[in-house]
Protein backbone atom coordinates (compact mmCIF):
# COMPACT_ATOMS: atom_id res chain seq x y z
CA UNK A 1 0.00 0.00 0.00
CA UNK A 2 1.38 3.22 -0.67
CA UNK A 3 0.22 6.06 1.92
CA UNK A 4 1.07 10.18 2.50
CA UNK A 5 -0.01 11.78 5.75
CA UNK A 6 -0.16 15.53 5.15
CA UNK A 7 -0.60 17.85 7.81
CA UNK A 8 0.56 20.95 10.10
CA UNK A 9 3.65 20.50 11.32
CA UNK A 10 2.94 18.92 15.22
CA UNK A 11 -0.39 17.18 13.80
CA UNK A 12 1.11 13.74 14.99
CA UNK A 13 2.63 12.53 11.97
CA UNK A 14 5.60 10.87 13.12
CA UNK A 15 3.87 9.69 15.66
CA UNK A 16 1.18 7.97 14.17
CA UNK A 17 3.74 7.03 11.33
CA UNK A 18 5.47 4.37 13.23
CA UNK A 19 2.51 2.30 14.24
CA UNK A 20 0.71 2.63 10.79
CA UNK A 21 4.19 1.38 9.14
CA UNK A 22 4.58 -1.04 11.78
CA UNK A 23 0.79 -2.35 11.44
CA UNK A 24 0.95 -2.41 7.57
CA UNK A 25 4.30 -3.83 7.34
CA UNK A 26 5.63 -0.66 4.92
CA UNK A 27 8.78 1.28 5.54
CA UNK A 28 7.82 4.67 6.90
CA UNK A 29 10.11 7.26 4.61
CA UNK A 30 10.28 10.73 6.70
CA UNK A 31 11.95 13.25 4.77
CA UNK A 32 12.00 15.39 7.83
CA UNK A 33 13.80 12.05 9.59
CA UNK A 34 16.50 12.12 6.51
CA UNK A 35 17.43 15.62 6.50
CA UNK A 36 17.94 15.95 10.18
CA UNK A 37 20.08 12.47 10.28
CA UNK A 38 22.55 14.50 7.65
CA UNK A 39 22.40 17.25 9.48
CA UNK A 40 23.76 14.84 12.53
CA UNK A 41 26.50 13.29 9.92
CA UNK A 42 27.58 16.31 8.78
CA UNK A 43 27.04 15.50 4.99
CA UNK A 44 26.91 18.10 2.20
CA UNK A 45 23.07 17.45 1.66
CA UNK A 46 22.56 17.86 5.73
CA UNK A 47 25.00 21.04 5.71
CA UNK A 48 22.71 22.31 2.64
CA UNK A 49 19.33 21.47 4.49
CA UNK A 50 20.15 22.87 8.09
CA UNK A 51 19.88 26.59 6.81
CA UNK A 52 15.99 26.67 5.54
CA UNK A 53 15.02 23.82 8.62
CA UNK A 54 16.43 26.74 11.00
CA UNK A 55 14.39 29.22 9.64
CA UNK A 56 11.74 26.65 9.12
CA UNK A 57 11.48 26.98 5.31
CA UNK A 58 11.50 24.29 2.99
CA UNK A 59 14.29 23.05 1.33
CA UNK A 60 14.43 23.30 -2.39
CA UNK A 61 12.53 21.08 -4.31
CA UNK A 62 15.14 19.66 -6.13
CA UNK A 63 17.01 18.50 -3.31
CA UNK A 64 14.67 17.42 -1.51
CA UNK A 65 13.03 15.32 -5.06
CA UNK A 66 16.30 13.66 -5.75
CA UNK A 67 16.58 12.11 -1.84
CA UNK A 68 12.77 10.82 -2.55
CA UNK A 69 13.39 9.42 -5.43
CA UNK A 70 16.52 7.65 -4.13
CA UNK A 71 14.44 6.60 -1.28
CA UNK A 72 11.51 4.99 -3.04
CA UNK A 73 14.14 3.17 -5.27
CA UNK A 74 15.14 1.32 -2.24
CA UNK A 75 14.04 -2.39 -2.34
CA UNK A 76 12.00 -2.18 0.95
CA UNK A 77 9.68 0.52 -0.79
CA UNK A 78 9.02 -1.48 -4.13
CA UNK A 79 5.90 -3.30 -2.15
CA UNK A 80 4.55 0.11 -0.58
CA UNK A 81 5.62 2.85 1.35
CA UNK A 82 4.39 5.56 4.29
CA UNK A 83 5.54 8.76 3.36
CA UNK A 84 5.46 11.52 6.04
CA UNK A 85 6.41 15.20 5.57
CA UNK A 86 6.75 14.17 1.42
CA UNK A 87 5.30 16.20 -0.42
CA UNK A 88 4.92 19.11 1.02
CA UNK A 89 3.60 21.33 -2.25
CA UNK A 90 1.72 21.16 -5.21
CA UNK A 91 4.72 20.88 -7.82
CA UNK A 92 6.11 18.13 -5.29
CA UNK A 93 3.24 16.04 -5.37
CA UNK A 94 3.06 16.68 -8.93
CA UNK A 95 6.64 14.72 -9.38
CA UNK A 96 5.93 11.79 -6.68
CA UNK A 97 2.57 11.41 -9.18
CA UNK A 98 4.86 11.23 -12.13
CA UNK A 99 7.91 9.23 -10.36
CA UNK A 100 5.14 6.55 -9.18
CA UNK A 101 3.80 5.95 -12.93
CA UNK A 102 7.32 5.94 -14.13
CA UNK A 103 7.35 2.51 -11.65
CA UNK A 104 4.38 1.64 -12.81
CA UNK A 105 2.17 2.37 -9.26
CA UNK A 106 0.21 5.22 -8.01
CA UNK A 107 -0.55 6.39 -4.37
CA UNK A 108 -3.48 4.53 -2.63
CA UNK A 109 -4.65 6.89 -0.32
CA UNK A 110 -3.27 10.39 1.53
CA UNK A 111 -4.75 10.58 4.97
CA UNK A 112 -4.81 14.17 6.28
CA UNK A 113 -4.33 14.61 9.90
CA UNK A 114 -6.70 17.34 11.12
CA UNK A 115 -5.97 19.71 14.80
CA UNK A 116 -6.32 23.02 15.21
CA UNK A 117 -3.63 25.88 15.37
CA UNK A 118 -3.44 26.11 19.39
CA UNK A 119 -3.10 22.23 19.63
CA UNK A 120 -0.46 22.40 17.10
CA UNK A 121 1.73 25.00 19.12
CA UNK A 122 0.99 23.00 22.46
CA UNK A 123 2.67 19.66 20.78
CA UNK A 124 5.60 21.15 18.99
CA UNK A 125 6.66 23.69 22.53
CA UNK A 126 6.85 20.23 23.93
CA UNK A 127 7.93 17.75 22.02
CA UNK A 128 10.89 15.77 22.11
CA UNK A 129 13.01 13.61 20.05
CA UNK A 130 16.07 10.68 20.85
CA UNK A 131 18.80 11.52 19.41
CA UNK A 132 19.58 7.22 19.18
CA UNK A 133 16.23 6.08 18.50
CA UNK A 134 14.29 8.90 16.88
CA UNK A 135 11.18 8.18 19.15
CA UNK A 136 9.31 11.38 19.57
CA UNK A 137 7.90 12.05 23.55
CA UNK A 138 6.27 15.25 24.48
CA UNK A 139 6.64 16.58 28.04
CA UNK A 140 3.20 16.77 29.46
CA UNK A 141 1.14 14.77 26.77
CA UNK A 142 3.70 11.46 26.39
CA UNK A 143 6.65 12.02 28.68
CA UNK A 144 9.51 9.56 29.11
CA UNK A 145 9.71 8.20 33.04
CA UNK A 146 12.76 9.84 33.67
CA UNK A 147 13.19 13.32 32.39
CA UNK A 148 16.20 13.53 29.17
CA UNK A 149 16.19 10.04 29.04
CA UNK A 150 14.53 8.25 25.93
CA UNK A 151 12.48 5.14 27.49
CA UNK A 152 13.04 2.61 24.70
CA UNK A 153 16.55 2.92 23.98
CA UNK A 154 18.34 5.02 26.78
CA UNK A 155 19.18 7.84 24.45
CA UNK A 156 19.56 11.06 25.38
CA UNK A 157 16.12 13.50 25.06
CA UNK A 158 16.61 16.57 22.59
CA UNK A 159 14.28 19.87 21.42
CA UNK A 160 14.56 20.69 17.67
CA UNK A 161 16.21 23.28 16.65
CA UNK A 162 12.92 24.62 14.78
CA UNK A 163 10.61 23.95 17.53
CA UNK A 164 11.27 27.27 19.41
CA UNK A 165 7.92 29.66 19.27
CA UNK A 166 8.95 31.74 16.20
CA UNK A 167 10.14 29.29 14.32
CA UNK A 168 7.06 27.13 14.90
CA UNK A 169 4.94 30.68 14.40
CA UNK A 170 6.43 30.27 10.48
CA UNK A 171 6.18 27.22 10.00
CA UNK A 172 2.74 27.24 10.03
CA UNK A 173 2.30 29.99 8.12
CA UNK A 174 4.52 27.88 5.44
CA UNK A 175 2.03 24.90 6.13
CA UNK A 176 -1.17 27.35 5.19
CA UNK A 177 0.30 28.86 2.16
CA UNK A 178 2.38 26.22 0.84
CA UNK A 179 1.14 22.45 1.92
CA UNK A 180 -2.10 23.13 2.51
CA UNK A 181 -3.26 23.28 -1.02
CA UNK A 182 -2.14 19.47 -1.62
CA UNK A 183 -5.37 18.88 0.57
CA UNK A 184 -7.58 19.97 -2.49
CA UNK A 185 -5.46 18.43 -4.74
CA UNK A 186 -5.44 15.03 -3.72
CA UNK A 187 -9.69 15.54 -3.02
CA UNK A 188 -9.59 16.42 -6.86
CA UNK A 189 -7.90 13.22 -7.59
CA UNK A 190 -10.61 11.23 -4.97
CA UNK A 191 -7.70 9.77 -2.87
CA UNK A 192 -7.97 12.18 0.69
CA UNK A 193 -9.42 10.75 3.49
CA UNK A 194 -9.41 13.47 6.78
CA UNK A 195 -8.99 11.97 9.85
CA UNK A 196 -9.72 13.50 13.19
CA UNK A 197 -6.06 13.60 14.83
CA UNK A 198 -7.36 14.86 18.40
CA UNK A 199 -7.62 12.79 21.38
CA UNK A 200 -5.49 9.49 22.39
CA UNK A 201 -2.52 8.42 19.89
CA UNK A 202 -4.10 4.98 20.28
CA UNK A 203 -7.60 6.21 19.21
CA UNK A 204 -6.14 8.33 16.40
CA UNK A 205 -4.25 5.06 14.67
CA UNK A 206 -7.48 2.68 14.95
CA UNK A 207 -9.05 6.19 13.47
CA UNK A 208 -6.31 6.05 10.49
CA UNK A 209 -6.48 2.12 10.18
CA UNK A 210 -10.10 2.08 9.77
CA UNK A 211 -9.59 3.88 6.49
CA UNK A 212 -6.07 2.16 5.49
CA UNK A 213 -7.62 -1.35 6.25
CA UNK A 214 -9.93 -1.02 3.12
CA UNK A 215 -7.11 -1.18 0.89
CA UNK A 216 -5.47 -4.56 2.86
CA UNK A 217 -6.65 -7.68 1.36
P1 LIG B 1 4.58 15.82 13.28
O1 LIG B 1 5.39 14.65 12.80
O2 LIG B 1 3.26 15.93 12.57
O3 LIG B 1 5.34 17.12 13.26
P2 LIG B 1 4.85 14.57 15.90
O4 LIG B 1 4.39 13.17 15.65
O5 LIG B 1 6.31 14.80 16.05
O6 LIG B 1 4.20 15.57 14.79
O7 LIG B 1 4.06 15.07 17.22
C1 LIG B 1 4.31 16.38 17.76
C2 LIG B 1 4.27 16.32 19.30
O8 LIG B 1 2.93 16.04 19.71
C3 LIG B 1 5.14 15.22 19.91
O9 LIG B 1 5.74 15.73 21.09
C4 LIG B 1 4.16 14.08 20.23
O10 LIG B 1 4.59 13.32 21.36
C5 LIG B 1 2.88 14.87 20.54
N1 LIG B 1 1.66 14.15 20.16
C6 LIG B 1 1.47 13.37 19.05
N2 LIG B 1 0.21 12.88 19.02
C7 LIG B 1 -0.42 13.39 20.11
C8 LIG B 1 -1.74 13.27 20.66
N3 LIG B 1 -2.68 12.53 20.05
N4 LIG B 1 -2.03 13.94 21.81
C9 LIG B 1 -1.07 14.69 22.42
N5 LIG B 1 0.18 14.85 21.96
C10 LIG B 1 0.51 14.20 20.84
P1 LIG C 1 9.44 17.74 9.63
O1 LIG C 1 10.30 16.80 10.39
O2 LIG C 1 8.52 17.05 8.66
O3 LIG C 1 8.71 18.73 10.53
O4 LIG C 1 10.43 18.61 8.71
C1 LIG C 1 11.42 19.44 9.28
C2 LIG C 1 11.99 20.37 8.21
O5 LIG C 1 12.62 19.61 7.16
C3 LIG C 1 10.96 21.25 7.49
O6 LIG C 1 10.62 22.43 8.21
C4 LIG C 1 11.72 21.55 6.18
O7 LIG C 1 12.72 22.54 6.38
C5 LIG C 1 12.42 20.23 5.89
N1 LIG C 1 11.56 19.35 5.06
C6 LIG C 1 11.01 18.16 5.44
N2 LIG C 1 10.30 17.63 4.42
C7 LIG C 1 10.38 18.51 3.38
C8 LIG C 1 9.86 18.55 2.06
N3 LIG C 1 9.07 17.57 1.59
N4 LIG C 1 10.16 19.61 1.28
C9 LIG C 1 10.95 20.59 1.74
N5 LIG C 1 11.47 20.64 2.97
C10 LIG C 1 11.20 19.61 3.80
Amino acid sequence: MRVVLVGPPGAGKGTQAQFIASNLSIPKISTGDIFRANVSGGTELGRLAKEYMDRGDLVPDEVTVAMVRDRLGEADAQEGFLLDGFPRNVPQAQILNKMLAEFGTALDIVLELVVDDEEVVRRLAGRRTCRSCGKVWHVAFDPSSKEGVCDACGGELFQRDDDREDTIRHRLEVYQEQTSPLVAFYADEGILQGVDATGPVEEITERAMAELRRFVD
